[in-house]
């Protein structure tokens, strides 16, 4: 036993080097990413549920890392976080979305919104709105077409802050929605003190819908908790008829998931959406 114990400590250890090693390669490969090009947004539909219309989009970075290939940003969205580097690379973000978006517009596409992930530390940055507002001024996009995505993290901020930059957001003209609600430990009655227009229902939730389920009780309180303050609501992570059937039923007004598409790179987007106006 005592052998295998150390075994498995070495095991571990092996383990450990490459996880360390991994994360050195990535926070040192980021700060060249922005510079190499090797950032990309890819934009997931969102759908409205009466017409089946797409509405808007999400943006979803992507890094095309040149020796280990696709990153996903739930890897390194966090070590950006921990790093700093997320200002710069969430910056440009923004800008290239806000781009994307107009872009769409000029290439005939029905005007329609855009949605970007803020992490809590972005929402911290104390030149945020000057930000905002500097990226809207020099793209020429108009602020009723950006999104704020934020997630509910912030109300462990001082409750005064928050709304605070809520508000001089919501001044700007752009949109804010709740992400990945459910997930955290604020609850709907605490967040309407903040300015926000949409609801984003987690799709761990959205996952649970089965047929007569008691878990679907939450979705249903959610959303009628929503309609209540007279906010929008979105469900995310849709990927079954099932599950679209239900939250039809509940009257969420957006779906957003596999079961329509995908997040689709520029190209795939512009071809999907010519595709379905036309059908
Ligand atoms: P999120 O904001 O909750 O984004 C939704 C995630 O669910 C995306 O993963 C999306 O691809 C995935 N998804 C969409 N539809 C479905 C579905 O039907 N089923 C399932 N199982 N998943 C679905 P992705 O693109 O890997 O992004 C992961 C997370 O990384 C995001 O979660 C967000 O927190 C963060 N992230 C992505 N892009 C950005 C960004 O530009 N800035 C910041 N700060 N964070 C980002
Ligand atoms: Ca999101
Ligand atoms: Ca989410
Ligand atoms: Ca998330």
């Amino acid at each position: 036993a005592k052998e295998q114990g150390r075994n498995n400590l070495q095991f571990y250890t092996a383990d450990m080097n490459d996880w360390i090693q991994r994360r050195a390669i990535l926070e040192k490969g980021m700060r060249q990413a922005l510079e190499h090009d090797e950032f990309t947004l890819y934009y997931q539909p969102k759908v409205d549920i009466n017409t089946g219309k797409i509405t808007g989009s999400e943006a979803l970075i992507r890094w095309r890392h040149p020796q280990l290939g696709m990153i996903s940003p739930q890897e390194f969205i966090p070590l950006a976080e921990e790093t700093g580097l997320i200002v710069s690379v969430g910056e440009w973000v923004l800008r290239t979305a806000c781009k994307q978006s107009l872009e769409w517009q000029r290439l005939g596409l029905p005007k329609m919104g855009v949605s970007v992930n803020l992490s809590p530390r972005q929402f911290q940055q104390a030149n945020l709105v000057e930000i905002v507002s500097k990226i809207l001024k020099e793209t020429g996009l108009a602020p009723e077409y950006l999104e704020l995505e934020i997630t509910e993290t912030i109300a462990m901020y001082n409750e005064s802050y928050v709304i605070a930059k809520l508000k001089a957001l919501k001044d700007l003209g752009v949109k804010i929605a709740i992400d990945d609600f459910g997930t955290g430990y604020s609850s709907l009655s605490y967040l309407k003190k903040f300015p926000f227009h949409t609801l984003k229902i987690d799709k761990s939730f959205i996952q649970d819908i089965e047929e007569g389920s008691d878990d679907n009780k939450i979705i249903t309180t959610i959303i009628a908790m929503a309609h209540n303050l007279k906010v929008n609501v979105i469900a995310e992570g849709v990927e079954t008829a099932e599950q679209l059937q239900f939250l039809q039923q509940q009257q969420c007004n957006e779906v957003q998931g596999y079961l329509f598409s995908k997040p689709l790179s520029v190209e795939e987007f512009y071809k999907a959406f010519s595709e379905i106006q036309e059908a």
